[in-house]
């Protein structure tokens, strides 16, 4: 088990846009594995490349990380990209291994198509709703450099400053190795 750094969102790796990636190698694969174990950790349900230092189209997932009513699912999914939206839109809590302690409710659509690779090289094409549409819209945020604050509303943005600001000077426990914005590297102060 190997568990990476995980940044913290004012890092500028957070705000670049990753590369597609075009090469699947047994690095990549480790790398994919060591991400799972790091999301795990972190008791997280979803993770990006660049969340831990590498700014490739690369993200996992495991949606049995939150109680639901039917089997989750773990996925990795290589340059991911979504097909289309649904018009509705649904409101859900998110958070983020980057954003330690900050939960706030984000509006999304409900239903979305997905277009990735596998770490075998296979295509797929999957329709997401529920848990899975919530955490691949984040994880596919991040590849683009989005962070989940930045789509909350301008009033609950303005709201939030205080406590982002926190995060940005590190001024909170987490129990996770992290990577500050400055570059220093702190294993845990929880
Ligand atoms: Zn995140």
């Amino acid at each position: 088990m190997s568990v990476i750094p995980i940044y913290n969102c004012f890092h500028p790796i957070l705000k670049k846009k990753t590369t597609l990636i075009t090469d699947i190698d047994d690095d990549l694969v480790k790398f994919a594995n060591d991400m799972f174990d790091t999301m795990y950790n972190a008791d997280g349900i979803g993770l990006a490349a660049n969340q831990v230092g590498k700014s490739v189209s690369l993200l996992v997932l495991d949606t049995n990380m939150i109680k639901q009513d039917k089997p989750g699912q773990k996925i990795a999914m290589i340059n991911p990209e979504i097909l289309s939206y649904s018009d509705e839109e649904v409101d859900y809590q998110e958070g983020c291994l980057s954003i330690p302690k900050f939960y706030e409710d984000v509006s999304r659509p409900s239903v979305i198509d997905v277009l990735y690779w596998d770490l075998d090289g296979n295509e797929h094409r999957i329709t997401c709703d529920d848990i899975l549409a919530r955490v691949s819209q984040h994880e596919i945020d991040h590849l683009n450099g989005i962070l989940f604050y930045e789509r909350l509303s301008p009033i609950k943005r303005t709201l939030s400053k205080g406590k982002l600001r926190k995060i940005e000077k590190g001024d909170y426990e987490h129990n996770y190795p992290m990577i500050m914005p400055n570059g220093t590297f702190i294993e845990s102060n929880d």
